[in-house]
């Protein structure tokens, strides 16, 4: 019997269901279960593809090319498992199909309504996946936060799951916050009420996280227990962590694995992550220490890159380094003459992908900056094309060189957009999207880092290098050390001669983990370190 497990979160938004979800999970699969992943978002939006990154986050890309919420590249990374296009969805898709439906006739003359279509839809999607993968348990997260108005539908769908697939066989997880007063004093009447709204829609939780700035009170507890109904031992702390890897762990201390095995009635078996638990300690023991800057349009605090981030922490990882990011507002360097305060103590620049012109000539000067002073630079996607522009402009000497995006007039588009995307209009999902094959080149740095000669790796674009210059940038040294296997399409740019110079028209971060971090970045924080060597007696972090 296929056992379900339902998240959902109380009090705030931004409470760390996504980490809850992709930690227990981690659990699970770590007593060899076969365990699945689901996020539900409940805005309008068909998919995550056309928010603002800035507002919503990350457009993470699944290797089906399906553009998805950030939590699902969470659960990747935790769950060390590629997903795909049916792991997310919205409730803009839900409604598309639905509707869909009713317009093709499919339901009969019927009064199509909220219950029973729309919740049969969501229910429908959730059991699928689960028969499609044959997973022994699928978790459910559905974003946002309970008393939304848009969540009613779901949790009645979840509801009605768990009546149908007997209540002993689901979990209802609340993630829920215990606030702390200035004074030290916990309260937990927020998280109370979270509760009573979720009970409102008839769901009763079975196990709460409690996030928390401080260890959980055995008096919050009680009271928790007493009043909401949940026993004392399903009631696990979430203490606020700097380093999330370190979440499952705790989990696991706590008992979090074995409680749920017992209550979906899994057959008891051990866990031991020794893989993860080393892979922590080298994350909170580093031998090293580095300094890189993201130059990009998004800045400090935002989870725009956060899967850059997270491959710039595994690159560490492998690395025995701490890695510090130094965030850099692009449309800042436009025009500075002061570069070398700009990037004072850098030791790697990165450039990450982005969409329309605003910041593109900052990222320019940074790919510049980069490689007139021989410090690595990792290009992402846009990253890349600048590298590109960068170079036909100042080593080619195409003055005025350009992506077609930023300037349709330029006389040298050396980045321009695919034949294919020429006759396209819509926005949503027609990119260039999913993986892709890339023959390298040998003796590159690509080569170096991959060690074979064809790799798969996931696209979000519509631009690409104009073939018209191939030739003449490879004489002026420009390597394409990656390309497409019919040869038409450049994926890897490399700048011969330069330490560590190397672009891809491909997210590599997207399937970085903390257990396999990605080959380019492990060999960018190695070039980074080893830049560092030759140029100063080793970093002063703060
Ligand atoms: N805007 C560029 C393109 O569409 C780069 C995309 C990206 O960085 N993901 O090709």
């Amino acid at each position: 019997m296929r056992k379900y497990i339902f998240v959902t979160g109380g009090v705030i938004s931004g409470i760390g269901k996504g980490i809850t979800t992709a930690s227990l999970g981690r659990l699970l699969i770590n007593r060899g279960f076969k365990v699945m992943v689901v996020k539900i978002d409940p805005y309008l939006n068909v998919d995550a593809g056309v928010m603002n990154p800035f507002q919503h986050g990350e457009v993470f890309v699944t290797h089906d090319g399906a553009e998805t919420d950030l939590d699902v590249g969470n659960y990747e990374r935790f769950l060390g498992i590629d997903l795909n296009r049916h792991s997310n969805f919205t409730t803009g898709s839900v409604y598309s199909e639905v509707i869909a439906k009713e317009r093709r006739g499919d339901y009969l003359g019927e009064t199509v309504q909220l219950i029973p279509h729309i919740t049969d839809e969501i229910k429908r999607r959730i059991y699928q996946i689960g028969k499609d993968t044959h997973a022994d348990i699928v978790i459910t997260e559905i974003g946002g936060t309970i008393g939304d108005f848009e969540m009613p539908p779901f949790v009645e769908a979840l509801r009605q799951m768990a009546v149908e697939v007997g209540r002993e066989n689901t979990m209802f997880l609340h993630v829920s916050l215990i606030y702390t007063l200035p004074n030290g004093e916990s309260k937990s009447k927020p998280t109370q009420h979270s509760i009573r709204k979720l009970q409102e829609l008839g769901v009763q939780p079975d196990l709460l996280l409690c996030r928390t700035s401080k260890p959980l009170d055995k008096s919050v507890r009680t009271k928790i227990a007493l009043l909401c109904g949940i026993s004392e031992d399903y009631i696990f702390e979430g203490l606020d962590t700097k380093c999330i890897d370190e979440i499952p762990l705790n989990f696991e201390k706590q008992g979090m694995g074995t409680l749920v095995s017992k209550k979906l009635g899994l057959p008891k078996r051990a866990s031991q992550d020794t893989e993860w638990v080393s892979m922590v300690d080298r994350l909170k023991n580093p031998k090293h220490a580095a300094r890189i800057a993201i130059v990009g349009k998004y800045t400090t605090g935002s989870d725009a890159y956060i899967s850059v981030q997270e491959a710039i922490k595994h690159g560490g990882i492998a690395n025995e380094a701490a890695i510090e990011i130094r965030w850099v507002d692009a449309e800042t360097l436009v025009g500075s003459n002061s570069l070398s305060t700009d990037f004072e103590n850098v030791e790697g620049i990165l450039v990450p992908g982005g969409f329309g012109y605003r910041g593109i000539e900052g990222m320019i000067v940074a790919a510049q900056y980069a490689r007139e002073n021989r410090i690595p630079y990792l290009g992402l996607c846009l990253g890349m094309q600048c590298l590109v522009i960068e170079f036909a402009r100042n080593i080619a000497t195409l003055e005025k060189a350009n992506s077609t995006e930023v300037d349709a007039e330029t006389p040298h588009p050396v980045i321009d957009l695919m034949l294919e995307q020429r006759a396209i209009a819509d926005l949503g999902a027609t990119m260039r999207l999913g993986l892709y094959p890339c023959v390298l080149k040998e003796d590159t740095k690509s080569y170096a880092a991959y060690q074979q000669p064809i790799i798969v790796e996931r696209h979000r674009h519509r631009y690409e290098f104009n073939n018209r210059y191939r030739s003449e940038f490879k004489t002026a040294g420009l390597c394409f050390s990656g390309v497409s296997p019919d040869e038409s399409l450049v994926e890897i740019a490399e700048v011969t001669g330069h330490p560590w110079m190397v672009g891809s028209q491909f997210h590599p971060e997207f399937q970085s983990k903390p257990l396999a971090p990605h080959p380019l970045f492990r060999d960018f924080i190695a070039a980074v370190l080893r830049y560092q060597q030759k140029n100063t007696c080793g970093s002063t972090l703060s």
